[in-house]
């Protein structure tokens, strides 16, 4: 069942190595890896796909390659994915394939959201921060990220990972789950986990879920077509 779909990981870096990893763990043999970036000492640490040689190399062409190494048909995309391309780029992918959002680039993140919802297309959203980070899994009927949270924060309540820093294991834990979602969507797109979002804090020792129900007055996926309902019971992103 793995072995026939086909995966688009968007981003290698922190996220998308473990990702890609645990999806070959998981059993797929078909990946995309777009990146936009080359491979940098200062990263090495928590992008474990790459080592010393593949310093100054793109991130797309260097992953591809190790997963070739380990039997998969990978197919590096060096290029920047932004939010107003997403819809073009994913009606580029074959039928079905599942999409694993792993950049850093929130707005990002919301658009593959709705280009998601939009084409009925299954994927995987994760973000990870400092101790903290987050997944969750879409899919066609399901609840959205939008959902959960409604729209990003103004870029300036966004630290970046240089500024907040992230721990290496935080977001090779987050990425290993979005792996986890992705194989999960690709054995049942209609389970009990699509639509939830898992939290996990390591300095907080906490692990939960959120949502998991379609909010009505969704913006992305809102079954209620009032223009002048104002969505409510929406998160921060950034609080
Ligand atoms: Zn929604």
């Amino acid at each position: 069942m793995m072995a026939d779909l086909h995966f688009a990981v968007i981003g290698a870096g922190g996220l998308g190595c473990p990702a890609l990893l645990g999806l070959v763990a998981g059993g797929a043999r078909s990946i995309s890896v777009v990146d936009p970036d080359r491979v940098e000492a200062s990263n090495l640490h928590r992008q474990v796909l790459y080592d010393l040689g593949d310093v100054g190399a793109p991130k797309a062409e260097a992953a591809a390659m190790r997963l070739r190494a380990r039997g998969v048909s990978a197919h590096a995309i060096v290029a920047r994915v932004e939010p107003a391309d997403v819809a073009a780029f994913l009606a580029e992918l074959p039928a079905g394939a599942i999409i694993v959002e792993c950049s850093d680039h929130v707005a990002l993140k919301f658009a593959v959201n709705d280009a998601l919802m939009a084409s009925r297309r299954r994927g995987v959203i994760g973000s990870a921060l400092g101790w903290r980070g987050h997944a969750i899994a879409l899919a066609p009927g399901g609840a959205c990220y939008r959902c959960v949270f409604e729209t990003p924060p103004p870029p300036e309540l966004v630290p970046t990972c240089a500024q907040a820093g992230v721990l290496g294991p935080a977001v090779g834990a987050i990425g290993w789950l979005q792996a986890q979602l992705a194989c999960a969507l690709g054995h049942d797109a209609t389970a009990e986990h699509v639509g939830r979002l898992y939290e996990i804090d390591a300095l907080g020792a906490r692990a939960r879920t959120l949502g998991g129900r379609r909010r009505g007055d969704c913006p992305t996926c809102g079954f209620r077509k009032d223009p002048d309902a104002r969505p409510s019971g929406a998160r921060q992103l950034v609080s």
